[in-house]
């Protein structure tokens, strides 16, 4: 056979620059994801912000959480 082991081709580098990273968040989902009801009563899957009041959702991140709307940075209780 041939010794041509791993000769990369010399041709064609060019990279097109139009191409659309389909990376879409999944998050916009509703509001329905943001809590559920249980016995009638409402419970909110995520904290709203203190600063802003109820109907300001905070990021719920790995430690801590964020409000969007003025940066409020609270931090998880640390618990385990
Ligand atoms: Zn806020």
């Amino acid at each position: 056979m041939s010794e041509n082991s791993e000769e990369a081709p010399k041709e064609e580098k060019r990279i097109e620059k139009a191409e659309k990273p389909e990376k879409r968040k999944k998050e916009e989902k509703g509001i329905y994801t943001l809590y559920k009801i249980e016995n009638d009563k409402v419970i909110w899957l995520r904290p709203t912000c203190e600063r802003c009041g109820p109907g300001y959702f905070m990021a719920d991140h790995s430690d801590r959480y964020t409000c969007g709307h003025c940066g409020f940075t609270r931090y998880k209780p640390a618990e385990k």
